[in-house]
């Protein structure tokens, strides 16, 4: 789902009642907000972070599934370089000074290796 879809799918309204003065917030995923009686309330914090939140898990989700991508696909074996500097492990020769294997780079990344090599 893109940013786009998400925010497409989560209009959020408010609603009014002007004969018992009550106020509801109602979005189009069917979460309704806090109800409240009195006037004036601003509820442009409350949509805010109705939306947030959604952002929030979904890169949450996302974030955790490249994780385990990242961790299924890196080699727990440590680098070893060549004279040339690459790195002959995982078969990256052709590394520039100061280029990092993709495997050392992933677990800094997932936060394994934190210091690299
Ligand atoms: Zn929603
Ligand atoms: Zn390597």
């Amino acid at each position: 789902m893109t940013i786009k879809e998400i925010l497409e799918a989560h209009v959020v309204e408010v609603g009014r009642n002007v004969f018992t003065r009550e106020e509801w917030l109602r979005c189009k995923c069917g979460w309704i907000g806090a109800r409240v009686l009195s006037e004036g309330f601003d509820w442009e914090p409350v949509k805010r972070d109705h939306v947030a939140e959604v952002l929030e898990k979904h890169m949450q989700e996302r974030e955790a599934q490249l994780r385990q991508l990242v961790r299924d696909m890196t080699d727990p074996g440590a680098c070893w370089f060549d004279h040339h500097g690459g790195c002959q492990e995982h078969g990256y020769l052709d590394l520039k000074p100061g280029e990092l294997c993709p495997h050392t780079e992933a677990k800094q990344l997932l936060g394994d290796e934190p210091n690299g090599r």
